[in-house]
């Protein structure tokens, strides 16, 4: 008998997670398996936030916090909005999440009601479209391909809108594509949805400081739809901080006190050490994440350059975040002995059996026709990685 509910069963697995733990059993087993499946950066974290972590043990921060997190990491996050992007928000505007994940998905299940139509630019983060469907809404997907450098124009915006529209998620620099909205492309957008008061935006700036275009744009600088931006970040990706698990949304004040009641009933505050080391990310010393961001641009540089060399690909050069995604659709269809290429995921699978390197297939970011590839990881692993998977596909007839 299935006990499981709906709700679960139309549920899909995250394929990054699940891609990554395969790397990790094959691994386990032996195999010199290089991972560049799931997104997170190689780098330890800072050793002034892991003191302030030691610290907050030290002095007893063991207790329950306030459920939208302790009040001076919540100023501290609006002295890294005022400072960083030149927004305006109180405290009380701030709600701090298990992971920037947990904060998206508080956000959804806050505005989405059954049926409701929610716009995502694809291709697009694995968790949206989940997400949505946990909240019973219905994601509507913009297509953006490799030839639009993956980014949606105002005019796809505009047909994707319809009375039931209810939110839109943009995600700036992109995962999986690593593009990046430049401030008129965001102007642009802004100026469509303002003129659509009911739609929410919700603006994932995650890869907020993994950019090589010269700076962050947020799509709340705009003031046609500024009180309509739930901006969400977090300490994973920019302070190496990923199992941590802090992230927050800084929203308009009637959807951060729902966020607020929503997680006051299914995980409380999140950890109240890793409150504290964030606090030392937000509100300490920067230097270290132009540090990161120098590494990750080299790596950025290398992984593109080499992926030119491979037969088939189609590259375009990521402006942000830490994957390239490259078309790789050539090879759907051709064979390895008995075995053929059926599309994205049965493509990362061959090169995971065959090359030793783990990906994720497009097909889980709604992008079929593309592989996508962390570069978070050692020029060494790069070098070897790309080494393999040319040497994988070259087998390929
Ligand atoms: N948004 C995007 C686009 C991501 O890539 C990630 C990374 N998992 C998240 C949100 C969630 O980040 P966190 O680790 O803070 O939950
Ligand atoms: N953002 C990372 C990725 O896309 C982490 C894994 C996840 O949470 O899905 O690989």
């Amino acid at each position: 008998m299935n006990q499981l509910s709906d709700r679960l069963m139309s549920l899909a697995p995250s394929e990054t997670l699940a891609m990554s733990q395969k790397s990790n059993e094959l691994k386990a087993q032996g195999v010199d398996v290089i991972n560049l499946s799931v997104g997170e950066p190689d780098f330890n974290t800072p050793d002034h936030i892991k003191a302030a972590a030691k610290k907050a043990i030290d002095d007893n921060f063991s207790f329950y916090s306030p459920v939208p997190g302790y009040l001076d990491l919540r100023k501290a996050i609006c002295g890294k909005l005022k400072n960083e992007n030149g927004l305006d928000f109180t405290p009380e505007q701030i709600v701090v999440s298990n992971g920037a994940k947990q904060a998206i998905c508080n956000a959804v299940l806050c505005i989405v009601n059954s049926g409701d139509e929610v716009i995502i630019p694809a291709p697009c983060w694995v968790s949206y479209v989940e997400m949505v469907k946990l909240a019973e809404g219905k994601s509507v997907v913009v297509p953006a391909g490799i030839e639009q450098d993956f980014k949606i124009t105002p005019a796809q915006l505009e047909a994707a809108i319809t009375p039931k529209t209810k939110a839109i998620i943009l995600c700036s620099p992109s995962n999986p594509t690593g593009s990046v909205y430049s401030r008129d492309e965001l102007k642009a957008l802004a100026d469509v949805l303002a003129k659509h008061p009911q739609i929410i935006i919700i603006a994932d700036e995650i890869y907020e400081h993994i950019n090589y275009a010269g700076g962050h744009q947020s799509i709340a600088q705009f003031e046609n739809v500024r009180d309509r931006v739930a901006i969400i970040n977090g300490v994973s990706k920019a302070y190496a901080m990923t199992g941590w698990r802090i992230g927050f949304i800084a929203a308009p004040l009637w959807l951060a006190k729902a966020c607020n009641k929503l997680q006051s009933q299914y995980t409380s505050g999140p950890s109240s050490i890793a409150q504290k080391a964030s606090v030392a990310a937000f509100a300490g010393d920067q230097s270290c994440v132009e540090v990161m961001r120098q590494a990750f641009e080299r790596r950025r540089n290398l992984v593109v350059e080499l992926a030119r060399q491979i037969p088939g690909f189609k590259v375009n050069v990521p402006q942000g975040a830490f994957y390239l995604f490259p078309d790789v659709s050539y090879y759907y269809g051709k064979k390895f002995g008995d075995r053929i290429i059926s599309g994205s995921a049965d493509l990362a699978m061959y090169l995971l059996e065959e090359g030793h390197v783990a990906t994720v297939g497009g097909a889980a970011f709604c992008a079929p026709e593309c592989l996508r590839f962390s570069y978070a990881t050692s020029d060494e692993n790069l070098v070897e990685a790309l080494r393999r998977i040319k040497e994988a596909l070259a087998k390929l007839q």
